[in-house]
């Protein structure tokens, strides 16, 4: 097995952004939910390790960064890419700046890039400033952010302060002269006694370029847009195939069913569209709260219909009906309830023979990928933007594969729980 890029994400949804970035420019991808414990198969060119160490105290987090580290260095990686926010979500304390000089240390590397640009999701940088859309990332949302207020906008001021080195601007003037000219500015700013250089980047290309001048750096630190440009550097120095499918899966065959524990506008209409389709099983909170055998009711009724059609089990309602249940029952255990039971039923299904799930919702989705013991995911075809299909990597190898297609609330088309199945192959 040779792993090309090793990459450590500050939480999950970062990671799968970055392992869905990765996949579209051509490496074959999987995220770890944690550092890996088990084998990861082979045939993989990216792996990303999804931690949540973004707010967590700046000493767990560079223990966990660098636990990370040392798998993907055991792991024979190339090069290294610690992934944090595009609006470089941090406070002076960090965890960005003390979890990125710990990674270098470790490598025994001297310089790197900080660069959260992403111009497609409008992150752009200018004179070292970020903009969120048409305005200063201190102007956007996010100044009022509760744990993480971003306010100020000056990438090289706000690094500086959560940093022991020295960091510097690359302005927009060298970056439109491309990698050669960015390599040397990086040169001058090592020169100037400079580790970390904040690049400016406003398009694409100016990615594309950034990340050709990073070809021989140990380690790079970003947003997912780098990941653009570094499956070049692989290509060039013949370490990656120059097209090769990176989203295909193994077949997993199987029965069919969706899982739906998110209540968000999106997942409605899903699920009403669903309904009108196949078979549904609606999961009433206050029955889960009598005490009721819920989950074995919903099992037992989906025999003889999950044979021959995908079948839904939803918790999904309207903002009224969520209220009322979370006035009498208490938001916290309302939530629970429900996400323990769609975890039941998620076992039962795959004790059922299911080996395509779609399950919606980010809690509900963690609860169900805990009670299946998944702990990875590798990348496949992308169903929406922002969601693709998966296969589940888990401890238990002699499980049959199982792919699953994790939804959050708001993404995705209407139909996606009638469309998605045509992107598995048969
Ligand atoms: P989303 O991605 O849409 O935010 P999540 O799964 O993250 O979805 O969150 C939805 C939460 O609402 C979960 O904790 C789930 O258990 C809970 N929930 C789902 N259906 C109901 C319901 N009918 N009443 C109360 N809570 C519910």
């Amino acid at each position: 097995m040779t792993i090309l890029l090793g990459c450590i994400a500050d939480d999950f949804t970062g990671g799968t952004d970055l392992a869905g970035m990765l996949v579209k420019a051509g490496m074959r991808t999987v995220q770890m939910i944690g550092v890996p414990q088990e084998p990861i198969g082979d045939d993989i060119d990216a792996v990303v390790i999804a931690l949540k160490s973004r707010t967590n105290p700046v000493e767990e987090a560079i223990a966990e960064s660098l636990a990370a580290l040392r798998w993907l260095q055991q792991a024979g990686c190339k090069q290294f890419y610690f992934k944090y926010c595009s609006t470089f979500d941090s406070t002076p304390k960090g965890n960005i700046g003390p979890v990125a000089e710990a990674l270098m240390q470790a490598l025994h590397s001297d310089f790197t890039i900080a660069c959260p640009a992403f111009p497609v999701n409008g992150r752009t940088i200018y004179k070292g400033h970020l903009f969120v859309g048409d305005i200063l990332l201190s102007d956007s949302g996010m100044r009022h952010h509760p744990l993480t207020p971003m306010t100020d906008a000056n990438l090289v001021k706000v690094l500086q302060a959560q940093i022991k080195g020295k960091a510097g601007l690359v302005d927009y003037g060298v970056i439109r002269q491309g990698p050669e000219a960015i390599k040397a500015r990086f040169d001058k700013l090592k020169a100037e006694g400079c580790n970390f250089a904040v690049p400016d980047a406003i398009t694409n290309d100016d990615l594309l370029a950034i990340g050709a001048a990073c070809a021989d750096m140990p380690l790079v630190t970003a947003g997912s847009g780098i990941a653009l440009g570094l499956p070049q550097n692989f290509r060039k120095a013949g370490l990656l195939a120059e097209c090769q499918v990176a989203d295909a899966l193994p077949h997993t065959g199987g029965l069919r069913a969706v899982i739906s524990g998110s209540c968000s506008i999106a997942t409605q209409g899903q699920v009403a569209a669903m309904r009108e389709k196949h078979p549904a099983f609606n999961i009433d909170p206050f029955e889960l709260a009598r005490g009721k055998d819920v989950v074995g009711a919903a099992l037992e009724w989906a025999k003889g219909k999950i044979e021959k059609e995908p079948v839904l089990f939803y918790a999904t309602a309207t903002p009224e009906a969520v209220k009322a249940v979370q006035t009498q029952l208490g938001t916290e255990k309302a939530g629970s309830l429900v996400e323990d039971a769609m975890a039941a039923i998620a076992q039962g299904l795959v004790a059922m023979g299911v080996g395509q799930l779609i399950v919606a919702g980010g809690e509900t989705s963690g609860a169900v990928v805990k009670a299946l013991g998944v702990t990875g995911l590798r990348i496949g075809p992308e169903i929406d933007p922002g969601v693709p299909w998966t296969t589940g990597i888990t401890k238990e190898t002699t499980q049959r594969p199982l792919a699953l297609a994790l939804k959050s609330g708001n993404f995705g088309t209407p139909d996606f729980f009638l469309k998605a199945w045509s992107k598995l192959a048969s």
